[in-house]
This record gives C-alpha cells, structure tokens and sequence, in this order.
C-alpha cells in the first residue's frame, strides 16, 4: 500500500487583500516553508493568487491553491475563471462544491463533475468537497447524502483521474460554527466515503485517495482529528487565517 501524505489546505474564502496575503505568506513560509511531513496548500481568494503565486516560487513546499473555477474552458461567462487561467499562475489545487458554493450559488453535484472534469483536463488536483446538513446528520440521513455526493460527483471518471482527486468530507453543521464531529464521528464518515469509493471506483483508488476532514479545525483539535488511520489531512477555513494558528494546526497534524 502507498502511504498517503498528509495534505493540510487552509481556505480563505472571501479575505486577505494582495497586501494582506503577502504578510501571512512570508509569515508562513519562515515558519513551515520547508515542512515536509505533509503537503501544504494555500487558497486564497482569486485577486491573491499572483501575489500569493509570485512568493510560492522560491524554494518551498507550500502549493497554490484556488477556491473555485468555471467548467468551461472559455466564452461569454461574465465573472467566471477557467482552469488555464489558474493554470498560468501555477495553481496546482482547487477546491470544488465547498457547502458556501452549493448553499450560496445553488452548485449541485453535476456541477461538482463538470468542474471536476475541467479541473482534471488542466492537471489541477481538484479538492472536492462533501457533507451531510445537521438535519441530515440527526435524521440519520447522512450515509445516504455522502454516498449520493460521491456518486454523482464522481461519475463517469476512471481510476486513474481519481488518484488525482483528494476529498474533503466537511460536515455543513461543523463549518465556521465552532463545532467539531468528533473523531470517532469524523472517522466514521471517512471509512464511510471510503468504502463507497472502493464499490464505485476499486479498492486500490479507495486505498489511494486522500480525504481530508473540515469544519472548525484549530490547534487543539488537529492533532487527535488527523490521528485516525482514515483521516489523510484537513481543509482549514477561520483559523487558516493566522499564521500562528495554521502552522500549530500543520505541527499538531503531524505530531503523532
Ligand atoms: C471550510 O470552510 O472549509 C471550513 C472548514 O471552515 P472552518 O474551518 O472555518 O470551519
């Protein structure tokens, strides 16, 4: 079996100007530009990726990544951005169905596909995102909305481009709230994601691909989260916002 590193992506969502993502950037690249136990990615908002991009090409393991991207490859999308765009300024990741975009811009899990498909069409890693509501969770309902996620987002891949796919399960009730699923939850879940996959793609893909857990990760809970053997990393919103905070996350995450 091919171990899977540890992949921390922190999303800043709609914060940090050009200036401001500079300051966190240097911050970050003294204090884990060189860290090597696990993969590190910054998503920062569209109008930082260059500024970010610039910083990120001396010598370092920290990767560019984007919050989102248009499935086409160009046209009249007023707004949009495609993959080559991100492509250009040598984004290597992208965060795909995040619960803001399907909640906020109604994206459902065709959408997630198709974006999915575009982003593996430019060689970007998508990070696509899933998770159950809280009445889902407490309705019991949540195996069957994670399976229906992975299903239908990940329809019609081969196994191969599914190597390529690193999977969040973030529990909507979990994000931005301060409340955690609590690793015997999260680790439920992940099992979970990763049974369905191995029916839907092969046990070596399910065995291959890294699924991170999020929502309201922070220092004090990263180390015993990323602790559970199906745990593979952490997609961090608030607290990737702090360089202190984001590095004691990368740190706890993997202390073992
Ligand atoms: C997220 O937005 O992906 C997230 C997990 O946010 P937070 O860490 O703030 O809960």
């Amino acid at each position: 079996m091919i171990p899977r590193k540890k992949i921390i992506a922190g999303n800043w969502k709609m914060n940090k100007t050009q200036a401001e993502a500079r300051v966190l950037v240097e911050d970050l690249l003294r204090d884990v530009g060189r860290f090597d136990a696990a993969e590190i990615v910054l998503c920062p908002p569209f109008t930082a990726l260059a500024a970010v991009s610039e910083l990120l090409s001396a010598e370092t393991n920290i990767r560019l990544g984007a919050q989102n991207l248009n499935e086409h490859a160009s046209g009249a999308y007023t707004g949009e951005i495609s993959a080559a765009m991100l492509k250009e300024l040598y984004v290597r990741y992208v965060i795909i169905g995040h619960s803001e975009r399907r909640q906020y811009y109604k994206e459902d899990n065709a959408t997630v596909n198709r974006k999915t498909k575009a982003a593996l069409a430019a060689e970007i890693k998508p990070i696509v995102c899933i998770g159950e509501t809280l009445p889902e969770r407490e309705g019991n309902t949540w195996k069957k909305v994670l399976e229906t996620q992975l299903t239908e987002g990940l329809a019609g891949f081969a196994e191969a481009e599914v190597h390529d796919i690193v999977l969040a399960y973030e529990p909507v009730w979990a994000i931005g709230t301060g409340k955690t699923a609590t690793p015997a939850q999260a680790e439920e879940a992940h099992q979970f994601i990763r049974t369905h996959l191995g029916k839907l793609v092969s046990p070596a893909a399910a065995e291959r691909v890294r699924i991170q857990y999020g929502g309201s990760v922070k220092p004090e809970n990263a180390r015993e989260l990323l602790n559970q053997p199906n745990i593979d990393g952490a997609l961090v919103g608030g607290a990737s916002l702090d360089a202190r905070g984001f590095t004691s996350i990368i740190k706890n995450a993997c202390a073992s």
